[in-house]
């Protein structure tokens, strides 16, 4: 702990942001790393807890009081160091996790909790800035063959891990960039192309191989899953290849909504408008699905609708509306109730900042409206109520809302069923493959071998878990295949 008054001296400072009017047009990224002077001031703030609730608020167990220390004495080679010792990339998380650490955080308790976060961005991107992060190929190879299927976090932090490792990795993906929902999905302007790319690098460097367009299993791919590929390996061929096989594939089939008038042309699910968006910012493809002047409803209050809500702004939407069927939550948590966990509180994201953005909360949506040439016109929707967890109508509370394009964003209900059932896995009760996190069968699917990690193994989440199990997923892999490891947990 390098300032012993820190948290009582200076507050928390945020990174800064270019304009809304400014950055709606255009899909770079907008957030403002700290300046080092900045940087080292809200490290000073840090208190060096005897027991650090951020350690275990964070799914990787950053080592954060190490970091901020660190950089408060401006040492910030050694900082990146101990940042990689536990996250492969934390130039992801840095600019788009939602930081739980800092609602762990014990300074939070009465106070702004340390910009760990904040922190954390300017470690990285002074990394990369100075030339530090560089590739570190294993020493030794091992001989043994390993296929990572899907690119997203969870398949490259495996990748990364077990290439140090010695073992000869391919990542196999059916799109036509890596990075999973980072390079496909998220928008550039919360997390540019480029910073996927040097990372790529990176491990291009160490030896893994990246196959794009490579389809594994069988092409039967639900509505609204995304697929470029122009080849297909079957699970056998793969399984007869390869030494193990890590199953990394996300979460992709999204939760539709089947009411009457959903055929209507101008309803999609989000990522049939993301997906093209990152295409066209990134490759120059234009994206189908234009709302110019259009009244956008977004149908789901979460990471996926609001991404929709910034990439409509940036389209020039004429208005965007979002409904959410839960009701709306305080505007600050109870801390006393909720600390050093996960709060319910109402979550503004810099794109709802970006226009006059109409939330509503407690909203059914009961049927779409076409405009008699089959494109929708409109929305019918119902107020609820919500008591001991249970919804009802509110009567008399029905209305009909203008809109013109719709985006359902309620989130993914599992795996593309036909993957996991080409390799033969079993599914869990939610349909993602099953394996467990602990013991000597951690990560291990019913089929020998075969190792599943991610979205894929846990559902829906969030990039910092699908680190953590792909980190975790690649030392369980070196274990089965050297009878011992030294990857970390
Ligand atoms: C729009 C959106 C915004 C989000 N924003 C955030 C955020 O701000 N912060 C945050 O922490 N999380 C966010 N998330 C969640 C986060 O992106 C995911 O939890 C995370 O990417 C999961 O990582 P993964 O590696 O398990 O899978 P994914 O990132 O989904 O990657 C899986 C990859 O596998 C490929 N694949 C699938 N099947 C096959 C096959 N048969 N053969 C070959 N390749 C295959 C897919 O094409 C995909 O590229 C967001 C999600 C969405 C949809
Ligand atoms: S909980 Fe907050 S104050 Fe305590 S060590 Fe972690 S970051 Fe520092």
């Amino acid at each position: 702990m390098g300032k012993p008054t820190g948290f009582l001296e200076f507050e928390r400072v945020e990174e800064t942001c270019e304009a809304p009017e400014t950055r709606r047009g255009h899909y770079r990224e907008f957030v403002k790393t700290l300046t080092e002077t900045e940087a080292q001031t809200q490290g000073a703030r840090c208190m060096d807890c005897g027991v650090p609730f951020c350690h275990n608020g964070c799914p990787l167990h950053n080592v954060i009081p190490d970091w901020n220390d660190l950089v408060f004495k401006g040492e910030w080679e050694k900082a990146l160091a101990v940042l990689h010792s536990t996250n492969n990339f934390p130039d992801f998380t840095g600019r788009v996790c939602p930081a739980p650490c800092e609602a762990a955080c014990t300074l939070g308790i009465n106070a702004a909790p340390v910009g760990i976060k904040s922190i954390e961005h300017a470690i990285v991107d002074k990394g990369w800035e100075k030339g530090w992060i560089k590739p570190q190929p294993a020493p030794v190879r091992t001989g043994k063959k390993v296929a990572i299927v899907g690119s997203g976090p969870a398949g490259l932090a495996a990748a990364q891990q077990l290439a140090r490792a010695g073992h000869a990795v391919t990542v196999f993906e059916k799109n036509s960039r890596i990075g999973g929902l980072l390079g496909f999905g998220i928008p550039d302007f919360k997390l540019e192309a480029a910073v996927i790319d040097r990372r790529v690098k990176q491990m291009e460097a160490e030896g893994v191989c990246f196959k794009t367009q490579t389809l594994i299993g069988d092409k039967a791919l639900p509505n609204g899953v995304a697929d470029e590929a122009s080849t297909v390996i079957s699970a056998a061929e793969l399984n007869k290849t390869f030494d193990a096989v890590v199953l990394a594939a996300g979460s992709e089939v999204p939760r539709d909504l089947p009411v009457p008038g959903r055929e209507s042309k101008g309803i999609y699910a989000a990522l049939e408008f993301l997906i093209p968006q990152n295409r066209e910012v990134q490759q120059g493809v234009k994206n189908p699905v234009q709302v110019r002047g259009k009244h956008v409803l977004v149908i789901g209050g979460g990471d996926t609708g609001a991404d929709c809500v910034g990439t409509s702004y940036r389209h020039g939407a004429a208005s965007v509306t979002q409904f959410e069927l839960m009701p709306q939550p305080p505007v600050a948590e109870d801390k006393a109730l909720t600390w050093p966990y996960w709060p319910l509180k109402l979550r503004t994201s810099s794109s709802h900042r970006e226009g006059d953005t109409r939330r509503e909360f407690s909203v059914m949506t009961k049927a779409f409206i076409d405009d008699g040439k089959g494109c929708v016109k409109a929305v019918k929707a119902v107020r609820v109520e919500w008591q001991d967890g249970k919804m009802t109508e509110v009567a008399g509370s029905e209305f009909e809302l203008p809109c013109d394009a719709v985006f359902l964003a309620m989130g993914f209900l599992h795996p593309v069923p036909a993957l996991l059932d080409a390799f033969g896995v079993d599914k869990d009760a939610h349909g993602n493959a099953r394996a467990t996190t602990e013991g000597v069968d951690a990560y291990k699917t019913s089929v020998p071998r075969v190792f599943a990690a991610g979205d894929t193994r846990r559902g829906q989440s969030l990039i910092v878990w699908a680190i953590r199990e792909g980190r975790q997923c690649a030392r369980a892999v070196d274990a089965f295949l050297m009878g011992k490891t030294l990857l970390p947990r």
